[in-house]
């Protein structure tokens, strides 16, 4: 009774789980299907724990303090912008987590083995894949970790023939796992090869990728993670890790094509072609300012907006950097006040993340239906009479459509060129994430005003109210 019981409980987690993926597909219903995960885990672990196998609580209430508090004080402390980072870093436990997990139950099935047990081929198969993938997670997303944290140079690092070492290494590692599910009374040491090429490739695999492509990254090993709790599931017999693994897997591997999609890049190009050397940090680009560009003063700016009936808001990393969102809302709210009709154009890759403008702006109550696409906005710049770029830069590059040797080429960008007249707020005349220069700051029409996009737009709010109403 009590085990139908808890497969039922299993059963509502996953479909909890299938609703909370689904949910997380569109800003409207994000939250919510954020709450619906939360809930399916929940069931999910107090099913687990009511299971006759859990003999004792004590380690397992150590471990839910220690682990909720470190959680709880560095999520709470956490800036939006450094939300890549925490992902990389939960990763990495989840990753150190199933390895340890596979390699006791491995050492456990070992020993039956060597006392002449029949040995189980399916679950020794899956031990070794949850401890490799496991590993490979482990030091691949510590090293993602500190690429984007800069502990670790974001330039990509390569030398010759390192891919075909990776590649070498991978395969060499699952032909072992097949000879020990083929030998299952192999030596110790050959398991332990396997957890070592799996540390070894994370490493390895990671450093020839520049920063730039860190969030791909981080969503692939999401995805190897799920594939190593799913292994987990078959070598614990468990229906739940089983088929959540194999959701995160599926949806975080998902997660990685769109934004390499969303990149014009293809998923060979991010793993083994060394691009994008980091953010630039407001430090100097070696290039340079090379052009005349027209540095405008807030009061120009400011009248510039004032004198539009329509406006369009482009939002980009440098509004996360600056925590502009709350500024951007009031801005757009003075304008509204005064017949200006704003509208909000969002990039699939503007920020950090997928979804990091949706976020940003949801949390300062933007409303979902001022939102627009690249697809839904993108004819729309042409009759525009201002265009206002927050810290944007890459997804406002023209290069990505005009200059067939620029590495962004191909990647979708707003047509922003064609607006009448378009201003520019960043600190200084540097490179995006991916390096390259921006020739619509160069532009006659467009307005560079320089500084910290917070500071700049509550100066275009103060000015705004100075103006008083048409
Ligand atoms: P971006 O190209 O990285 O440019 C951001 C700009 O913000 C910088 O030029 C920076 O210029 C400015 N900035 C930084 N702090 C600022 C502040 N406090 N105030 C004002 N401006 C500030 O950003 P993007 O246009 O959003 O493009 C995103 C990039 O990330 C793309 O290359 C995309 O491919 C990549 N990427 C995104 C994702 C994703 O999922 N979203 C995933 C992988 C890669 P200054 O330093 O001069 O201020």
């Amino acid at each position: 009774m009590r085990e139908q019981i808890i497969d039922l409980a299993y059963l509502a987690s996953s479909v909890l789980f299938i609703l909370c993926l689904r949910g997380l597909s569109s800003p409207e219903q994000g939250k919510r299907g954020v709450f619906l995960g939360e809930l399916g885990m929940l069931i999910a672990v107090v099913a687990t724990l009511v299971k006759t196998e859990v003999v004792r609580y004590d380690f397992i209430v150590a471990g839910l303090l220690i682990g909720s508090t470190i959680g709880i004080a560095i999520s709470a402390r956490l800036p939006m912008t450094k939300m890549p980072e925490r992902i990389a870093f939960s990763h990495a436990f989840g990753g150190l987590a199933t390895s340890l997990v596979g390699i006791a139950e491995y050492l456990k099935m070992h020993e039956l083995v060597l006392g002449g047990a029949a040995p189980d081929r399916l679950t020794l198969g899956a031990l070794g894949f949850e401890v490799f993938l496991g590993a490979l997670t482990f030091t691949g997303s510590i090293m993602a970790f500190g690429k984007l944290q800069g502990v670790i140079t974001g330039a990509p690092v390569t030398w010759k023939a390192q891919n075909v070492m990776n590649v070498g290494a991978f395969f060499g590692a699952l032909l072992l796992i097949a000879y020990l599910v083929a030998v299952p009374a192999s030596p110790l040491w050959m398991f332990f090869v396997v957890c070592a090429t799996g540390l070894a490739l994370g490493i390895l695999a990671v450093l020839p990728i520049g920063g730039a492509d860190m969030p791909v990254v981080i969503s692939l090993l999401n995805s190897y993670a799920g594939l190593a709790a799913c292994a987990t599931g078959f070598a614990l017999k468990s229906n739940i890790l089983i088929i959540s693994g194999a959701l995160d897997g599926s949806s975080g591997f998902l997660l990685s094509m769109m934004m390499s999609k969303a990149m014009n890049r293809s998923f060979t190009n991010v793993l083994f072609g060394a691009f994008g050397t980091g953010d630039s940090g407001g430090q100097a680009s070696a290039k340079g300012p090379a052009k005349g560009y027209n540095e405008a003063t807030i009061e120009d700016a400011a009248a510039v907006l004032q004198a539009s009936q329509s406006v369009i808001v482009i939002p980009g990393y440098g509004m996360a950097v600056s925590q502009a969102q709350h500024a951007v809302r009031d801005l757009a709210a003075a304008l509204e006040k005064r017949g200006c009709e704003v509208k909000y154009a969002i990039h699939p890759v503007a920020g950090r993340m997928p979804g990091h403008m949706n976020v940003l702006l949801a949390e300062a109550n933007v409303p979902y239906d001022a939102l627009f696409d690249l697809d839904m906005i993108n004819d729309d710049f042409v009759r525009a009479d201002a265009v206002l770029v927050v810290g944007a830069n890459d997804v406002v590059n023209p290069a990505a459509k005009t200059d067939t040797k620029s590495p962004i080429y191909g990647m979708p960008v707003f047509n922003v060129d064609q607006s009448r007249s378009v201003i520019v707020l960043k600190r200084s005349m540097n490179t995006g994430f991916s390096g390259v220069e921006n020739e619509l700051f160069f532009a006659p029409n467009t307005m560079m005003v320089l500084g910290d996009a917070k500071k700049t737009i509550l100066a275009f709010c103060a000015q705004l109210r100075e103006g008083g109403a048409h």
